[in-house]
């Protein structure tokens, strides 16, 4: 499956057997989210996450 990177806006590849909550490094270094909704899937920027470590 082919989806749009919500960083750079080029296309992110993505295996068709994706589940939700996997993690997907596109080419720009952006991290992705898989986020299943309504039956249907889109990418979620992953970012500022681990700034909650060592608090
Ligand atoms: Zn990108």
């Amino acid at each position: 499956m082919r989806f749009r990177c919500p960083i750079c806006g080029l296309d992110v590849d993505v295996p068709d057997d994706v589940i939700s909550g996997e993690i997907v490094e596109h080419d720009c270094g952006a991290v992705l989210e898989v986020v299943m909704r309504d039956g249907g899937i889109s990418l979620k920027p992953l970012e500022g996450v681990q700034e909650d470590w060592g608090e």
